[in-house]
């Protein structure tokens, strides 16, 4: 069994967590840190081997700092922060993923692809009105990879932030005469739970730490 805590347990992502580790066979839930309850990441680490980051921006370097200092792994889905700073940590395993949707994961997948191939493109990501940063950690992701399989400066971000929404994007490019759009909708935020049980499996065992980027434990890396 692994045992997990969940940290930001009582907001939105946090609590899909909980539930999601509660239902998952291999999987203990350990402890649930959040202001709102209380209970102090510190408490908990003691009996957890990986803790999950759904908390803030300006909360998820430090829970990071943390967890590795006493020996347990993290995996992060917070985002709004820079994920260079995890460089410098160590300790136990770090993964991070600006987003745990696989659609996400292909989406992102396929826009670097189609970047190599087309003139221009523009991301319009569109998220719900609770969500403190902006460009989203997937947009900013997505774009680092099209510049990066490009050779081409980061395509421009555009933000909605709306009632009703939960998180989408699109990718839009074009070339002469025409355009390609690829387009992912998470609907529900069970969506990022299967990448994020995956993850709480496979961060003992990384490679590299730390690693960013669901598509490093899906596709066979070149
Ligand atoms: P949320 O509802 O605001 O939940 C965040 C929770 O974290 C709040 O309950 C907050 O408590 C708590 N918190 C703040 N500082 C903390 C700390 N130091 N230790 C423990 N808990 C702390 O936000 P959300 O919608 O769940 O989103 C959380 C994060 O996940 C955001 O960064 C969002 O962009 C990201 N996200 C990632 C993915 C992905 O696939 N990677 C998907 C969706 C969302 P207070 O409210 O009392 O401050």
């Amino acid at each position: 069994m692994i045992r997990v805590g969940v940290a930001g347990a009582a907001g939105r992502m946090g609590t899909t967590a909980c539930t999601a580790v509660d239902a998952a066979p291999d999987m203990e839930l350990a402890g649930r840190a959040d202001p709102a309850t209380g209970v102090l990441l510190a408490s908990i680490l003691g009996d957890c081997d990986v803790v999950i980051d759904f908390t803030q921006p300006d909360a998820a370097l430090g829970n990071a700092r943390e967890c590795v200092a006493a020996g347990v792994h993290i995996v992060i889905g917070t985002t709004g922060f820079d994920l260079a700073e995890l460089d410098s940590l160590s300790g136990a395993n770090i993964f991070a993923a600006p987003n745990f949707a696989i659609g996400a994961v292909l989406m992102m997948r396929f826009a670097a692809e189609a970047a190599r191939h087309m003139q221009a493109a523009e991301i319009i990501e569109r998220h719900h009105d609770r969500k403190l940063d902006a460009p989203s950690g997937t947009a900013a992701r997505t774009a680092e990879l099209m510049a990066r399989a490009s050779g081409r400066a980061a395509p421009p971000i555009h933000s909605v932030r709306l009632p009703g929404l939960v998180a989408h994007q699109e990718v839009i490019l074009g070339d002469v005469g025409q355009t390609l759009t690829i387009r992912h909708d998470s609907l529900e935020r069970e969506s990022f739970m299967p990448g994020v049980l995956l993850a709480v499996r496979r961060v003992g065992s990384l490679e590299r730490s730390p690693t960013v980027g669901l598509e490093a434990l899906l596709f066979a890396q070149p």
